[in-house]
């Protein structure tokens, strides 16, 4: 049996080493801060298919069907609600875009509604603003709680078995001839004949030295957290053009996100402090979801932070066994909408480090297609 080694603790990482364990391998993980530390920490939460790119729409719809028996599988309430999912337009163009995209969606085979006037919204919403003009509208999208979730899953592959080190980190990866046989730490050598690398934004500086280029370009989102509020809402919001995202959690805290912007320091250097969005970011962040969900404008505020996207030149990840190196599988590159995807990605992560056919198609996710220069950088989709 192969000795595998899991790279990165986020949900990506978990799930894998879970769907390994799961299957009797032997497992380990190495995660340098704690379980759950990066994008799977500061995500909105949002389990949903709408919005996504059609390569893409196929792992989320698998994804949304493993989501609701998930708190049983894993033996932990992950508090995932499927309530839907709004987008909404604000103004004359946006319900242009909404109904392109319902269109366009629904020729994919998506249940996707277009709400064709404030009635119709408000009728399924009242909480929204009467200033929005129309909305797609998902029943099967949903939300879950990623701290939750992403540490059932951990818990989950300890109880099969796996072993989970957090506070080791990946310094390189050690391959012979083509083919991978370990990780290389700050804490010694730990032999593998399987790595998968899911390490969210520092998965490139791991691929480089191999010649490996995962091209990400890092964006930092400013999200909010309230203090818990009597139950209002219950599907997921995102607007037309993406500047923000939000829901309530089963707390009753609201968790809302603004758009994305440049993050211009290393992606390995990140700090909480340096992540700290300012006072007038996180003032406009409120106007803008306070627009679209009034009670956002003045709801009391319990904690703000700022979390980092890994986001490709197409916006889709990459989740390949590349040919060059025998035995490493990386997914990363998720582009802010990998929180959903974790249970899939997971198992896709598990179908490539045993060397079988994955269970879905994967021919949009390969690294190599980045060799392709013609790849436009993509109109990114929503975070939510
Ligand atoms: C603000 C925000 C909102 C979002 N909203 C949504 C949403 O609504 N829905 C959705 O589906 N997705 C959303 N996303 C995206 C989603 O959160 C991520 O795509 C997903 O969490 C990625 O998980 P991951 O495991 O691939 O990466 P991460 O969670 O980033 O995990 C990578 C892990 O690797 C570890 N690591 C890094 N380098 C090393 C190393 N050298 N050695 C060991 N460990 C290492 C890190 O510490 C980290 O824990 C959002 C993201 C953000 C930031």
């Amino acid at each position: 049996m192969p000795e595998i080694v899991v790279v990165g603790g986020g949900i990506t990482g978990v799930a894998a080493a879970d769907a390994l364990a799961r299957e009797g391998h032997a497992v380990t993980l190495i995660e340098k801060t704690g379980i759950g530390a990066m994008a799977s920490g500061w995500t909105l939460g949002g389990v949903r298919q709408s919005g996504r790119d059609p390569a893409e729409l196929p792992l989320a719809r698998a994804a949304v069907e493993i989501w609701p028996g998930l708190s049983d599988a894993l033996g932990v309430d992950v508090e995932y609600r499927r309530k839907g999912n709004l987008r909404l337009a604000r103004t004359p163009a946006e319900v242009d875009v909404i109904r392109e995209l319902v269109a366009s969606q629904r020729a994919q085979g998506l249940d996707l509604d277009f709400l064709p006037d404030t009635a119709a919204v408000r009728a399924l919403a009242p909480a929204i603003s009467p200033s929005v003009l129309a909305a797609s509208f998902c029943p099967t999208d949903g939300h879950a709680n990623p701290i939750k979730a992403t540490q059932a899953f951990a818990q989950s592959a300890r109880r099969q078995g796996a072993t989970l080190r957090e506070g080791v980190a990946a310094i390189a990866l050690r391959v012979m001839r083509d083919r991978v046989v370990g990780v290389e730490t700050n804490a010694g050598f730990i032999a593998a004949d399987r790595v998968i690398v899911a390490a969210g934004v520092n998965t490139p500086e791991l691929l480089q030295p191999l010649g490996l280029d995962l091209p990400l370009s890092i964006k930092i989102v400013t999200v909010v957290q309230s203090e818990p509020l009597p139950p209002s809402l219950d599907q997921v919001l995102g607007v037309a053009n993406a500047d923000c995202a939000g829901r309530q959690e089963a707390t009753g805290r609201l968790r809302f996100t603004g758009g994305l912007y440049d993050w211009p320091l290393d992606a390995a250097r990140w700090t909480t402090d340096s992540l700290a969005p300012s006072e007038k970011g996180v003032r406009n962040v409120v106007a803008l979801f306070g627009q679209v969900l009034p009670i956002a404008a003045s709801a009391p505020i319990e904690r703000t932070w700022g979390g980092l996207i890994d986001l490709t030149p197409d916006a889709l990840p990459a989740i390949d066994a590349p040919e060059s190196v025998a035995g490493l599988v990386v997914a990363a590159g998720f582009s802010g909408h990998g929180f959903c995807l974790g249970p899939v990605s997971g198992l896709l992560c598990a179908d490539l480090a045993l060397g079988r056919s994955a269970r879905l198609d994967l021919s949009a996710f390969r690294l190599e297609r980045f060799k392709d220069r013609a790849i436009a950088a993509a109109e990114v989709t929503l975070h939510g």
